[in-house]
């Protein structure tokens, strides 16, 4: 068996408290680091999306130049001035933009895409810009269709490598495999469809501003910009999921389709039916600008929403997962700190007690030993149920001596047979059932001249012939029989369930027991005899009765001479 000791029970415990942390810590950590690896991912995606709007902003922007761009190139000379003043003025916003969008891709990581807008964006953009510059710089007489065409179309030039970078963060992105991914899709397809809108009106632009027929290459691409615009469209409605289309997407997929393809692409193919049959243009350059500019709005207000929607998709799914990753923390804490108080509350108030217990069980069982210098590692070595074993010895060496005791209390010390109190214990067990009485025998049996013996012999054999007679007494009784040293020199026999003939029988049988005793045969009680008297009583109402009818029955013996039996 293992010994308990309390320095074990002690490890033990705390080994406990340790497999319990640990386990907790081995339940909850997997919890925090993947509610933390989902935290980190929402927060990645949140700066995904984030980038993916800023640079979405940016190529909305660049579409947006060749606007006051186009003014400048297909005003009249009188306006040319006044336009070109709102082209810097767009310009400076645009390069505002431009420097805080390649900040907060540095700033975010995306150190590839900034660095692609560096080398490929930027010089494309200047291209395009020295290409419109170039040709206002051309005086108005001088001026060709081609040359206008070729700065609109560098001008488109600058927005490709914008939208590329567009479509590198989506590459990259590494959240575009879960629910934000229709958002990437959509975001590009709005930037697209902004673009091609504007590409429309500005493949004719040239033309209507020199009043010439659309070349048929400008035709075509426009013709491919309005198809691929309407196109565009149909697949923004598609990628949307149905639960995503509420009242405010609805509203502004329809405006697109009313304003922008129903009303804006027709201004464009009414010019190039124009052209087409010969006609003047209905427009001109500033009024064709005018006019498709409002449309595109709808264009750009359908692509904000999805902008705004999809960043603060990405942000509540950021704080979603942060909260959830304070509430794994929180609970692991929590769970770590119950277990922590529990076992702190166990070991003071159940395991603490228990120790103490041992403690003081082990000092009850070892306390005789206590002197001893062996003691010390005997204790250490022993186990609380070497303790207890001991403790269970102890008490039955105790049970034993105070049987002992009690036995040496009720008994006669000169004789070892039962004295008055002992008497007086079984009296009153009797008296619990008087009818015992009534076949009850009690005899009194009395030394006859028992001073005389004292006075010739001494006191010493005196007690002798008291031991002699008390053995002969016990010898003629049974087991079951009380024989009791009543007083000095009287005994008193008690025998249950007799008939007074058997019982004087045996009186008789005492008597001659004693007087045949070897002591009495002995030279010294030459001049002595040692004789008895008894008197016996069966049955009666009470003890005293029966006592009573005994002393009575004794009297009669002594009175007839003595060394008889009497009733
Ligand atoms: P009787 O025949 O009438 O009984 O005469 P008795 O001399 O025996 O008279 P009694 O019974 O009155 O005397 C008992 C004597 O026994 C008195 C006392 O000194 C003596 N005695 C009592 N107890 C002891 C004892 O323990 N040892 C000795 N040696 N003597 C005792
Ligand atoms: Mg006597």
């Amino acid at each position: 068996m293992n010994a308990l000791r309390s320095e074990h029970i002690s490890s033990r415990l705390w080994i406990a408290m340790l497999v319990i942390v640990l386990s907790v810590s081995l339940i909850g950590l997997p919890l925090i680091v993947s509610s933390y690896r989902s935290y980190q991912k929402s927060a990645e995606a949140l700066q995904e999306i984030q980038s993916l709007k800023i640079v979405a902003e940016l190529a909305n922007k660049i579409s947006k130049e060749r606007a006051p761009a186009n003014n400048v190139m297909s005003s009249p000379q009188t306006d040319a001035q006044q336009h070109y003043e709102a082209l810097k003025k767009y310009r400076a916003e645009v390069d505002v933009q431009i420097q805080s969008t390649i900040q907060v891709l540095e700033k975010t990581g995306q150190h590839d895409i900034a660095q692609g807008l560096r080398q490929n964006f930027l010089p494309a953009l200047r291209n395009g810009r020295k290409a419109v510059d170039g040709y206002i710089a051309v005086p108005y007489a001088q001026r060709e269709m081609r040359r206008m065409d070729d700065a609109i179309v560098a001008m488109f030039h600058a927005w490709d490598p914008c939208y590329e970078a567009l479509q590198d963060i989506v590459r990259n992105a590494k959240s575009k495999d879960d629910a934000l991914s229709n958002y990437y899709i959509l975001i590009l397809l709005l930037a697209d469809l902004r673009d091609q809108a504007g590409r429309s009106a500005s493949n004719i632009m040239a033309a209507v501003t020199f009043n010439a027929r659309i070349s048929d290459e400008n035709l075509a691409r426009s013709m491919q910009t309005q198809r691929q615009t309407q196109y565009l469209w149909q697949l923004v409605g598609v990628i949307q999921p149905d639960s995503a289309k509420n009242d405010q997407f609805q509203k502004l997929y329809q405006q697109v389709k009313d304003q922008f393809l129903n009303q804006g692409l027709p201004i464009v193919s009414n010019l190039m039916d124009d052209s087409l049959k010969g006609q003047p243009f209905s427009k001109n350059g500033p009024e064709l600008t005018r006019a498709m500019v409002g449309k595109f709005t709808t264009v750009v207000d359908l692509q904000n929403y999805i902008l705004e929607t999809s960043v603060s998709t990405a942000y509540a799914k950021q704080q979603n997962a942060q909260k959830e990753f304070i509430y794994a923390i929180l609970m692991v804490l929590v769970s770590l700190l119950t277990v922590l108080l529990t076992m702190i509350y166990a070991k003071k108030w159940v395991f603490g007690p228990l120790i103490l217990a041992r403690e003081q069980l082990f000092n009850l069982a070892h306390a005789e030993n206590k002197a001893r210098a062996s003691e010390k590692k005997a204790k250490a070595d022993a186990s609380i149920f070497d303790a207890i074993s001991r403790l269970q010895a102890r008490l039955q060496q105790r049970e034993a001596l105070e049987f002992q005791l009690k036995h040496i209390a009720h008994s006669d010390s000169l004789t070892g047979v039962a004295n008055r109190f002992a008497l007086d214990e079984y009296i009153k067990l009797l008296e619990k059932q008087p009818s015992q009485f009534k076949n009850t025998c009690l005899m009194l049996i009395d030394i006859d001249n028992f001073k005389h013996v004292n006075d010739s012999l001494g006191h010493i054999v005196g007690d002798l012939v008291i031991q002699s007679v008390a053995e002969s007494l016990k010898s003629c009784m049974r087991a079951s029989d009380l024989l009791v040293r009543y007083g000095g020199d009287e005994f008193l026999v008690l025998i249950d369930d007799i008939s007074l003939d058997t019982a004087l029988r045996v009186a008789e049988k005492i008597r001659r027991t004693v007087l045949a005793s070897e002591l009495f045969q002995s030279e010294e009680f030459a001049q002595v005899n040692v004789s008895i008297s008894a008197g016996v009583a069966v049955g009666a109402a009470s003890w005293m009765a029966l006592l009573a009818r005994a002393d009575e029955a004794l009297f009669r013996a002594k009175a007839k001479g003595k060394n008889t039996v009497s009733n």
